[in-house]
């Protein structure tokens, strides 16, 4: 079959891959002149397949108010004139609940469990490659390191442990950590000039974790894909699909049009506006969010932190023998707008400085940060939308929020899958789109 796909983010570029494998002939189109230029750019690498709950639980409420008000509060709100944004928050505050996020919880770790499966597939098959002595191994920063989820209050220590059970019940191996063990095992944490030292409670600790660049991994693959023939087709805009008889006919673009047998709709943040006119509804909005890629002293984190309480993420990333300590937070529900935002880059550097003192220079230049904003292309629930729609030769791969890079791999076999008749691995219950 000749597959278009729509969009070259990670979720493009992984459906691609497996598509590719499996004998088609795949073309991927894209507005940029190169892959994973937006939310796959910078994000906050951790391959985090155990820690899946959603931005939507039971307790996300009452902390709304509080961080509506703080300048320096982790979420944003910018209220816009825009029916879509409203849909979404209603639908968002009616998922916090407990049943509907313990669900989505369990959805989305069989989904990760599943795509850290292929991923360690992937990374065998790399193994392999060099054995045989090819040189088309993706060097993605790929390290299994273990994350640190912290504490900062007793309560909220007391909930993760209370949901360590919980997640074992479902397959994750996590512990619970004192303070004093959570310091013994990242001697950063330990740094009594650091802010979060002052205020760390403990800790819940799951060595399975893993980290990876996923611009890097995008840049492999795309070479690789090349070399199996995939073709590229950037700055290429796509504007209209066209339809009949319940079958795409006709992709329309700034570049011309492109025919093809079947179509994947992997636009991220911008998928619901393709979609809008054939009457397919995508409860897709953006939580952009920001990223700073530092050079790490020594005295950075080697294993991957949270601060539950900043919801910031910590993950050391090697770079061809380049320590570097990636650090991502904010979720401001701000519209489609990608400028950085002056006052919440050094909201984030700030949040970097005090747990971390001695992690970088922090006299450097904020350039020299990398400094960098990004659309999370979330869902209410928190669950992404794969799978068939009402249009015969029309799939989806969008909408996997905070959880893009975790959940590539999955997704994409998923939607292949669906494209070639077979039954996929698992059950897509949660995953498909509304109609
Ligand atoms: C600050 C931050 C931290 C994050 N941290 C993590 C993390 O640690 N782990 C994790 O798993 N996930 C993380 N994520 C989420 C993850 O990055 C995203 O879920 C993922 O990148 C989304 O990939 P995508 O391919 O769906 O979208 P994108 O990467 O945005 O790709 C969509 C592509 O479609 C193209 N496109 C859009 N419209 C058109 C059009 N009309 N015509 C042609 N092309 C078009 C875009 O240019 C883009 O290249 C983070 C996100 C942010 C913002």
């Amino acid at each position: 079959m000749r597959i278009a796909i729509l969009g070259a983010g990670i979720a493009g570029l992984t459906t691609a891959w497996y598509l590719a494998r499996d004998g088609h002939e795949v073309e991927v189109i894209e507005r940029n002149q190169g892959v994973a230029l937006e939310t796959s750019f910078a994000n906050g690498a951790q391959l985090s397949y155990s820690y899946v709950a959603p931005l939507a639980g039971p307790g996300v409420l009452p902390k709304v108010p509080p961080w509506l008000l703080r300048r320096d509060s982790p979420l944003r709100f910018y209220p816009a004139i825009d029916p879509h944004q409203w849909r979404w928050l209603l639908e968002f505050v009616g998922a916090c609940n407990r049943a509907t996020s313990d669900l989505t919880t369990r959805r989305l770790l069989t989904l990760s469990f599943y795509s850290r499966t292929l991923m360690h597939q992937f990374v065998a098959d790399q193994g392999e490659r060099v054995n045989r002595g090819l040189n088309d191994v993706i060097d993605f920063g790929y390290a299994k390191n273990g994350k640190l989820v912290v504490f900062s209050d007793q309560a909220g220590f007391d909930a993760a442990r209370r949901l360590l059970d919980y997640q074992r019940a479902l397959g994750c191996e996590q512990d619970a950590l004192s303070r004093a063990q959570c310091i013994a095992l990242e001697p950063a944490l330990g740094d009594p000039a650091s802010a979060l030292h002052k205020r760390l409670v403990g800790g819940i600790h799951t060595p399975s974790e893993e980290v990876g660049d996923c611009y890097r991994f995008c840049l492999g693959l795309e070479a690789r894909l090349r070399g199996m023939g995939v073709r590229f087709r950037f700055g290429t805009a796509i504007t209209a699909l066209h339809t009949a008889a319940g079958r795409i006919t006709r992709i329309d673009t700034d570049a011309g049009d492109i025919a093809s047998d079947a179509c994947v709709l992997t636009l991220g943040a911008q998928s619901p506006f393709l979609v809008r006119p054939l009457g397919l509804r995508l409860p897709i909005y953006p939580l952009k969010g920001y990223s700073l890629t530092l050079p790490a002293a020594a005295q950075a984190p080697r294993i991957s932190i949270t601060d539950f309480k900043r919801k910031v993420v910590y993950a050391p990333l090697e770079n061809q023998g380049v320590q570097q300590l990636r650090v991502a937070g904010m979720a401001d529900i701000a519209g489609y707008s990608h400028a950085i935002d002056p006052v919440r880059l050094r909201q984030l550097v700030k949040e970097s400085r005090q747990a971390f003192p001695a992690a970088t220079d922090y006299t450097q230049s904020t350039e020299l940060m990398q400094p960098w904003a990004g659309l999370r292309p979330a869902t209410p629930k928190g669950t992404p939308i794969l799978g068939t729609t009402p249009y015969n030769n029309l799939l989806l791969n969008c909408g996997h929020g905070a959880l893009g890079w975790t959940l590539a791999l999955g997704s994409a076999r998923i939607v292949a899958d669906l494209l070639n008749g077979a039954r996929p691995a698992i059950a897509l219950d949660g995953f498909a789109v509304d109609t």
